[in-house]
């Protein structure tokens, strides 16, 4: 009857809780024995000084075992067992001396029985109500064989009936005690899963540092939690949805991505509030049933953390009609919020990182990252023995447009030239506010003929561009190995080469090697 090994409301409650309720128990059995006996001591067999001792050794082996399992260090549970074995003969005999089946004592059997299944486990539970059915029958055999005194009165087929009826009803009692625990025990341990769940993906958010990890952890958590069929995790939404992460979604091709009015996108996201769809409709989700064809049950719960950050698709599939159980909406809706946070962090770091290398004026990339680029460029050329050139633009007597227009117009211009070389760029040129109204580029794997077309073209895009008051620009090009070998080097050059156009008329665009004639005739 050893408790060990199970897993039952063992992991539930703690165990020296669990001790303690029995402890208190056995108190009461012992007490109920003693104040029986003295309330009825007309059904007594034997004295009443008797069954009080019987009382007082049955607690004081119970609290010497104990005592005994606290020595063991806590180990040897069969102490246990062997302990609720003790207790069934002690309410045997007790039942017996205080007036048998017909005894008030028999319901003690029926709340140790009770209180044992709730405490321990179903299996327990069983094996002590077959053991009190065997104790029982020995009590009653005992008293046929005249082993023990039968109760004077009384036929021997009543006592009988009696106890085979004391039987049914103890089997009955564990057996309903037993499942309906399991009932309470299976929530329970459900939602302990939960619980461990939501820590697990609090620490698994913890390291996710963009969006998208973020997005990632919450779905997986979901998938491991409960058997969603589809999830789409879509970023923020606006006009047109973006997609961030999804689990098991058609690779379809979606051409349209606006919202219909009514969609449920933007309904659960305007309402901050979970939406339960049984199904899609295809006229406002179009392409939200594109990608989740024929989905039924479907969850709409929206990531809030101040703002709406995201919102989630979860469906469920299952048969149509059938409903999406709350405690799985509440649970998800518990795991989105978390997410929440973390994406709303996720974002903020993200911004903060991109101001770091942005201008803040003009948006193009600032002096620290045009650095970084060309360290990193000239580290690759150097090693796979590429060109790389730099272009500095000097946006020409820009002062003087400052003292006509004032500083707000010149801003303005630098923003809009900004917008202008900005189109001018390949996707893995740097094009960078450097400092005042000067701007520079690096171009990795551009020669120095290549690199004059593009500074021309960059030239150009100044002169043509719809700025408020029209603006022209010189540049100086320096290309790696030739004009310079390291950054002081080629940015040295470039500088040199600058100038040399200023010097020329301004709207110009010379190289280094331009430059260095220039400088060897004059
Ligand atoms: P040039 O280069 O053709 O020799 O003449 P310049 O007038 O452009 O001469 P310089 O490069 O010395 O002057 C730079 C001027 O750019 C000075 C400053 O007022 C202006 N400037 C620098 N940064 C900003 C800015 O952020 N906003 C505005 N409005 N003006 C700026
Ligand atoms: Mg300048
Ligand atoms: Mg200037």
């Amino acid at each position: 009857m050893s408790t060990t090994g199970q897993r039952t409301t063992t992991d539930l409650v703690p165990l020296d809780e669990r001790l303690l309720y029995l402890r208190v128990l056995r108190a009461v059995i012992a007490a109920a024995t003693v104040l029986d006996a003295a309330l009825l001591p007309q059904l007594l067999r034997r004295s009443f000084l008797t069954v009080a001792l019987f009382a007082l050794a049955y607690l004081a082996i119970c609290l010497a075992a104990e005592a005994f399992w606290r020595l063991l260090n806590r180990r040897g549970l069969w102490l246990f067992g062997g302990l609720l074995m003790l207790d069934g003969v002690y309410l045997a005999w007790a039942m017996y001396l205080t007036g048998g089946s017909n005894g008030p004592l028999r319901y003690l059997v029926m709340v140790h029985l009770g209180a044992v299944t709730l405490l321990a486990s179903y299996r327990t539970g069983v094996k002590l109500a077959l053991w009190h059915s065997l104790l029982q029958l020995c009590v009653y055999y005992a008293e046929r064989a005249g082993i023990l005194n039968a109760l004077a009165g009384g036929g021997a087929s009543d006592e009988w009936y009696r106890i085979i009826a004391f039987i049914v009803a103890l089997w009955t009692l564990t057996l309903t005690i037993a499942s309906l625990a399991a009932v309470n025990e299976r929530e329970l341990r459900r939602r302990r899963f939960e619980l461990e769940q939501l820590a697990q993906m609090g620490r698994g958010l913890e390291e996710a540092h963009d969006a998208l990890a973020v997005g990632d952890v919450l779905l997986d958590t979901l998938a491991e939690t409960f058997s969603f069929r589809r999830m789409a995790l879509f970023e923020v939404i606006e006009d047109s949805p973006r997609l961030l992460t999804c689990r098991n979604l058609l690779d379809a091709v979606v051409s349209d991505f606006t919202l219909g009015p009514g969609s449920v996108l933007s309904t659960a996201a305007a309402n901050r509030d979970t939406l339960l769809v049984s199904e899609l409709d295809s006229s406002v989700d179009a392409w939200l049933t594109a990608i989740m064809p024929d989905a039924r049950n479907v969850a709409v719960v929206p990531l809030a953390a101040d703002a709406v950050v995201g919102v989630l698709v979860a469906e469920t599939g299952r048969r149509p009609g059938s409903r999406i159980e709350r405690r799985v909406v509440a649970t998800t809706e518990r795991f989105a919020s978390h997410t929440a946070l973390a994406m709303r962090n996720a974002n903020l770091l993200e911004r903060m990182q991109l101001m770091a290398v942005t201008d803040g004026l003009t948006q193009l990339a600032n002096r620290r990252s045009f650095d970084r680029a060309l360290d990193r460029e000239l580290q690759r050329a150097t090693r796979t023995d590429g060109r790389l050139s730099v272009v500095l633009i000097d946006i020409d007597h820009f002062k003087n447009l400052n003292d006509t227009h004032g500083h707000l117009v010149g801003d303005n211009v630098l923003r809009q030239i900004a917008a202008a070389l900005r189109e001018c760029g390949r996707e893995y040129d740097t094009i960078a506010r450097y400092g005042g109204e000067e701007f520079a580029a690096v171009l990795p794997g551009c020669s120095s003929a290549l690199a004059v077309q593009v500074a021309e073209r960059l030239r150009r895009a100044v002169e043509e561009g719809p700025t408020d008051v029209p603006v022209t620009a010189s540049a100086g090009v320096a290309t790696y190995p030739y004009d310079g070998v390291d950054v002081e080097g080629l940015l040295g050059a470039a500088d040199r080469a600058l100038y040399s156009a200023k010097r020329a008329g301004r709207n110009l665009v010379f190289s280094a090697e331009q430059a260095r004639a220039v400088g060897v005739s004059s």
